[in-house]
């Protein structure tokens, strides 16, 4: 529902009626991928919806190039703070490990109805992090969600996980995270290597 025939009727200055929330779409939304070295190697991919973050594990981590189609698989939505966690699990916690917080920033849906969207699954949204930006889709399929980038200006062949392996908030190296953070700094090593082709 818009507010805009609301607004239309009133002038604000004048009339003591509560002027109300900003229409839901011009809320800045956030995102957030975490690296999350644990048993094995993946990277959370969360979008702020509904006061949650909805969570897909992408063991290969995201692609610029829109020919490549990264396997994600939906897991247990996550509270919106927990976007601001870098640090280590505990072993043998859930998830026990190291986590980067590897980009961070802000989404915009492109699909007009995102519960029907993610209903249907078929997400298209906007990005604006520090490493990923542009136009991406989330595709619901027998196998699990496909995560690909939409051909656009910063759609690339680059392998940005290769190129840019470190937090964006800290700067730091998984194994730098596990050191300071009393982790287990060999496993968090294995994380910082250049994957397999
Ligand atoms: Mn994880």
């Amino acid at each position: 529902m818009s507010l805009k025939d609301y607004h239309g009727k009133r002038n604000f200055d004048v009339t003591p009626e509560p002027k109300g929330a900003r229409p839901a779409n011009r809320a800045k939304l956030s995102y957030v991928i975490q690296k999350h070295q644990a048993s094995r190697l993946h990277y959370d991919f969360r979008l702020e919806w509904n006061g949650v973050l909805l969570s897909w594990a992408v063991p290969k981590g995201p692609s610029l190039d829109p020919s490549v189609k990264r396997l994600a698989m939906q897991v247990e939505d996550h509270p919106v703070e927990y976007g601001g966690f870098e640090g280590v699990i505990p072993e043998g916690e859930y998830g026990g490990g190291t986590v980067m917080v590897w980009d961070r920033g802000t989404w915009e849906p492109e699909s007009p109805d995102v519960d029907a969207a993610l209903k249907k699954g078929d997400l298209k949204f906007t990005l604006h992090g520090k490493k990923l930006q542009g136009s991406w889709v989330l595709v619901r399929t027998p196998r699990g969600w496909l995560l690909i980038k939409h051909r656009d200006r910063y759609a690339s062949t680059g392998d940005v996980i290769v190129t840019e392996p470190k937090s964006a908030v800290s700067g730091k190296m998984l194994t730098d995270i596990a050191r300071a953070n009393g982790g287990n700094v060999e496993k968090a090593a294995k994380g910082d290597l250049p994957p397999k082709q």
